[in-house]
């Protein structure tokens, strides 16, 4: 053991130069929990390649020695998959110095950029070529381009956009023997075989590292407008997607659905924020992007809100009038997980579900765990418009939410059950990691789960990506 160690510190510090391989405890600490503080392991080193090169050589050496890899990007991930676990022989690899844009392609409308930077500076790149990447999420400042990929981030703008498996039109791998894949190619079109790209995106770091990726820009909106319904249920809100959808096209960015207790408890945290429709029990916020200056949408959309409120869809609802008040709107949306955080824990889950079943899951899952929770309090959110809810319970009023967490395991086996029932996902957005790789296998088939141990095999036969993230064991 002790040779090995020494050995991987000196072919680490041969890799990367001695002062980019951390050991020291107190400087390991921030890569070895997650931004949550709920997963926490132990790590042999952290090392910090500056380079594709170099990510080749830490891969070359780790494999040599069969020492385990744990890739890491911003850390921002909700499921525990850039965490080491308790062994403490991996090497945990962050990738925050590939942090470079390598080219910018207007006329093709691609970026192409290292893993490692910030998914707020691939938008400030994308902006300064005059153009735009559609990928945002609220941790856009910390997250990386090559985490966003690897956990095929969804975020706010999937219902006209996709998800980041749709933004990405090549990719820069390190293999499990060290070799460099360049697949960076800017094609929209490219039939030559296996999409072999769409493998490593959303793989959590299990099947190689990502180095660099070719992104895909659209052409920024010049109008935008935004606006809050109020709505008597969720049917009514399904009603009101498929209105809109008639109406506007596919400029609807964004339609997130809240639910009051959720939309409550933001403004219960921060007290400034707007309560423009009270009394409603599900809310709607919604976005609407046009590419052309000076477009009429925010008269398109008041007229299809009228339609909405004439015919029972809609209750009331209100368009803002300035950027500043479609922020305050936005807020009341974006504010809702920090509330939950300072309020106590929740039971989270991140489901998706066909958006038409979606009423009927509600109605089924309240009755089950209500009899189950005598009190539960929901706290129900998300990309509607997606078919992805943040279906959140809180501790019922008087209960401590850490004993309410006790009933994790049971809330998550109604939820997830009925989820599979209703032709749905137990993991929208954000993966598996730590957290599901046990619901993984009781909910996918077996086959599906043998066709993924099967590439899992192929790609990384010594198991040394991730191990112990989407399977249970490391291969
Ligand atoms: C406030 C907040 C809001 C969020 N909102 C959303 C949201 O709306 N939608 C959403 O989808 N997610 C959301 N997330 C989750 C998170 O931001 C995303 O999963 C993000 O894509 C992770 O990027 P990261 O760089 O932090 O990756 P990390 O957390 O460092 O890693 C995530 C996974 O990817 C692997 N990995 C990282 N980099 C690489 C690489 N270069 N090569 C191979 N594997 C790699 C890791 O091993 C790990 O398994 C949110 C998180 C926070 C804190």
């Amino acid at each position: 053991m002790t040779d090995i160690r020494a050995n991987l510190r000196a072919r680490l510090d041969a890799a990367v130069g001695s002062d980019q391989v951390l050991t020291d405890p107190a400087d390991m600490a921030p890569f070895l929990s997650d931004w949550r503080g709920r997963y926490h392991g132990h790590a042999a080193a952290v090392v910090r390649p500056g380079n594709t090169d170099q990510v080749a050589a830490v891969v070359r050496a780790c494999a040599d020695l069969t020492v385990p890899i744990v890739p890491q990007g911003g850390n921002t991930g909700q499921c525990g998959g850039a965490t080491p676990d308790a062994r403490g022989d991996a090497v945990v690899l962050s990738l925050v110095r590939l942090n470079r844009v390598r080219a910018v392609d207007p006329a093709n409308a691609t970026l192409t950029v290292e893993a490692g930077v910030p998914l707020a500076m691939v938008q400030q790149a994308a902006a300064a070529a005059g153009l735009m990447f559609p990928l945002s999420l609220a941790a856009e400042g910390s997250c990386t381009i090559g985490g966003n990929l690897s956990t095929n981030a969804g975020g706010h703008a999937v219902l006209r956009f996709g998800n980041t498996r749709e933004l990405v039109l090549g990719i820069e791998v390190v293999l499990a023997d060290g070799r460099i894949w360049d697949g960076l190619r800017s094609l929209r079109k490219d039939n030559t075989g296996y999409d072999l790209k769409q493998l490593f995106i959303g793989a959590e770091g299990t099947l190689g590292i990502v180095t660099a990726a070719v992104l895909k820009l659209y052409p920024a909106p010049k109008t935008r407008a935004t606006a809050l319904a109020a709505l008597p249920d969720v049917a009514a809100a399904v009603r009101l997607l498929f209105a809109l959808r008639q109406a506007l096209g596919d400029r609807i960015t964004g339609f997130e659905l809240m639910s009051a207790l959720s939309v409550a408890l933001s403004r219960r945290h921060h007290p400034a924020l707007p309560d423009p429709c009270p009394g409603s029990p599900w809310y709607v916020l919604l976005q609407i992007d046009d590419n052309a200056s000076h477009s009429p949408i925010a008269d398109e959309l008041e007229r299809a809100l009228q339609a909405a409120l004439e015919s029972g869809i809609v209750r009331d609802a209100t368009i803002a009038h300035s950027g500043e008040q479609a922020r305050s709107l936005w807020a009341l949306r974006e504010n809702i997980a920090e509330a939950q955080r300072r309020d106590g824990p929740n039971i989270k889950h991140d489901i998706s579900l066909p958006v038409s079943v979606i009423p009927g899951f509600l109605d089924e899952a309240r009755a089950a765990l209500t009899a189950a929770l005598p009190g539960v309090r929901f706290v129900t959110f998300g990309h509607l418009g997606d078919g992805n809810l943040h279906y959140n319970l809180a501790a019922p009023e008087g209960i401590a939410p850490s004993a309410f967490l006790e009933n994790t395991a049971r809330a998550n086996r109604i939820v997830h059950d009925l989820v599979a029932r209703h032709g749905g996902s137990i993991s929208a957005e954000h993966g598996i990691g730590q957290q599901k790789r046990d619901d993984l296998v009781r909910y996918k088939s077996a086959v599906e789960m043998d066709l993924m141990r099967t590439v899992k095999a192929a790609l990384d036969p010594s198991g040394i990506f991730n191990p112990g993230k989407i399977f249970t064991t490391g291969a």
